[in-house]
């Protein structure tokens, strides 16, 4: 007979999910409840309260996708879209790539710009094709690039979309509460993040943030949104505003609860507090990696710090180092993706994972599988 499952206790030190605080675990136990009922949309509202803290916006249309990051992506993706639509996609890692499928399936002609792998988006080339695309309507790209640690100017970029009238689609899925977004100073229109990230949550639930711009725009729409579940204008007779709630779809409730939990413990801390610490714990894992001799893809200017994409030392074979580092420390940390597959690890440090046991775990255990 097949029996309970009992997951083995793991440090989670990859590219996400990154470890969940025993209080948010402790939150989604609590005690079920109706999704129409009184005291769960009162939690909602607070839900949304809190997200807009964390993405520093007033955005009204702030909510979070009962769905994981990629659900966030495509929403901001099919609500802005219609058929015909120039979106300019700026490619520099894998995330970029998942942005262009999501264009062209909505029907929209990509414009992409590529970077390599490992470096920020090039703000020169990106003004190039805006002036080269006077019809563009959207300016899409990743913040926080989760495939290579990269962090690109996100501000530079929402700036130059507004000079050349394009909205912007934001992906700051590994950003949000490890370093600032801002998506009201910034001007950033569409944006979505993610919960298993920087807000130590569990995976399946997608922040997003939409404009009263992008609202406008998603309101006035000639055609229908492609998806039924991700249609914002059906989701906002759900989440409000207002006290008069809808059917849409049954929300994740106790997922809420972990979520709500996750960000009331992020407004606890504060947000200038936790890119401190997300800092603070990337500089002590820097300096005891170059203590080993393990060094970093990305230039300094550019690097995530929950983010740490590290060359892997001549002569360890990948595989068999990260196999140690799990079964012997029960210690998981992210592969390289692409060319990097093979050559690069990549060590997160996001939210509940980012503190000093877990760098000394991760330090001491990289020197017993290197050796
Ligand atoms: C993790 C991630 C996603 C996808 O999120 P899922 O929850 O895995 O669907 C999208 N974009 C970036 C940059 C990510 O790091």
């Amino acid at each position: 007979m097949i029996t309970s499952f009992k997951p083995p206790q793991r440090t989670l030190m990859g590219p996400g999910p990154s470890d969940v605080h025993p209080r948010i675990l402790e939150a989604l136990g609590r005690p079920t409840i109706g999704h129409l009922d009184p005291a769960f949309i009162g939690m909602m509202d607070e839900v949304k309260t809190l997200l807009q803290y964390a993405f520093q916006t007033e955005n009204a249309l702030t909510l979070p996708v009962s769905a994981p990051g990629s659900a966030g992506m495509e929403a901001c993706f099919v609500n802005l879209i219609e058929p015909g639509d120039k979106v300019i996609v700026c490619v520099n890692g894998v995330f970029g790539t998942r942005m262009i499928e999501n264009v062209t399936r909505s029907g929209g002609e990509a414009i992409r710009v590529d970077d390599a792998w490992g470096q920020p988006v090039d703000t020169n080339k990106v003004e190039a094709a805006l002036e080269t695309n006077p019809d563009a309507k959207i300016l899409a790209f990743v913040h926080a690039e989760t495939s290579t640690g990269v962090e690109s100017d996100a501000a530079a970029l929402c700036a130059l979309a507004k000079a050349h009238d394009c909205l912007v689609i934001m992906d700051t899925v590994t950003g949000l509460a490890g370093v600032p977004v801002k998506v009201d100073e910034w001007g950033a229109d569409a944006v979505y993040s993610g919960t298993q990230k920087c807000l130590s949550c569990t995976p399946g639930i997608s922040p997003v943030t939409f404009s009263e711009r992008a609202a406008e725009t998603i309101r006035n729409r000639k055609t229908p949104v492609q998806s039924w579940f991700l249609d914002m204008n059906l989701v906002m007779g759900y989440w409000g505003p207002g006290a008069k709630r809808a059917y849409h779809h049954t929300a994740p409730i106790n997922a809420l609860y972990g979520l709500h939990e996750s960000l009331v413990m992020l407004q606890e801390e504060g947000l200038e507090a936790s890119f401190a610490r997300h800092k603070a714990m990337h500089e002590k894992l820097r300096d005891g990696l170059a203590e080993i001799g393990i060094g970093y893809l990305v230039d300094e200017a550019h690097r995530l710090p929950q983010l740490n994409a590290v060359m892997i030392p001549q002569g360890v074979d990948d595989a068999t180092a990260r196999g140690r580092l799990l079964n012997e420390f029960n210690l998981e940390i992210g592969a390289g993706l692409g060319d990097f597959a093979g050559k690069v690890w990549r060590i997160g440090l996001m939210g509940y994972s980012a503190r000093e046991e877990n760098v000394q775990l991760c330090l001491d255990a990289l020197k017993a599988v290197i050796k």
